[in-house]
């Protein structure tokens, strides 16, 4: 009986709602970790392993030599590459692939490449639109590289100290 009674006048008294409302003002003035993504983003780790690309030097060759370690290491199979030589003698890709629906981003590329060429960027917001855009292309590859050389260029400066 003394329950039901109690029970009553917390109902009236609408005490549920205002132990809510408690919890709301204590958490009313302290500091939000809420941000406004994708105007907003959280730093992330120079070792972050997001969308693939491949690097050129600084005079604008590319730095993969076709040596295909990264192919052969790959545990989804999710690299493709064919390879020629050139007339000076050095041999470079005439194809690299890389199927993104594969790929399961454990970096083993990246860490496989004797010349720094495979990476993987800080980028993770992309997305496909059509049938066959998870296939990533030599020359969409470049692009990338070429887009973030420098935010590439400085996580890898940073990570260098645990390499
Ligand atoms: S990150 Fe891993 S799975 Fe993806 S392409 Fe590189 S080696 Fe293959
Ligand atoms: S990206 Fe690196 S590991 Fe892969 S074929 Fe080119 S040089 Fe070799």
């Amino acid at each position: 009986m003394l329950q039901r009674i109690k029970g009553y006048i917390k109902s009236f008294a609408l005490w549920d709602l205002l132990c809510g409302m408690r919890v709301t003002g204590m958490y009313f003035w302290k500091r939000k970790f809420t941000i406004q993504y994708p105007d907003e983003k959280t730093p992330t780790s120079p070792r972050f392993r997001g969308l693939h690309a491949l690097r050129r030097y600084p005079n604008g060759e590319e730095r993969c030599i076709a040596c295909k370690l990264c192919e052969a290491v790959c545990p989804a199979l999710a690299i493709t590459i064919d390879s020629e030589p050139r007339a000076d003698g050095s041999r470079r890709t005439t194809k690299y692939d890389i199927d993104l629906f594969k790929c399961i981003y454990c970096g083993l590329c990246e860490e496989s490449c004797p010349v720094d060429s495979i990476v993987l960027t800080n980028m993770a917001d992309y997305h496909f639109e059509n049938r066959g855009e998870n296939i990533i292309t030599k020359q969409q590859l470049l692009a990338i590289g070429d887009k973030y050389e420098a935010q590439i260029a400085k996580d890898r400066e940073a990570d260098k100290p645990y390499r």
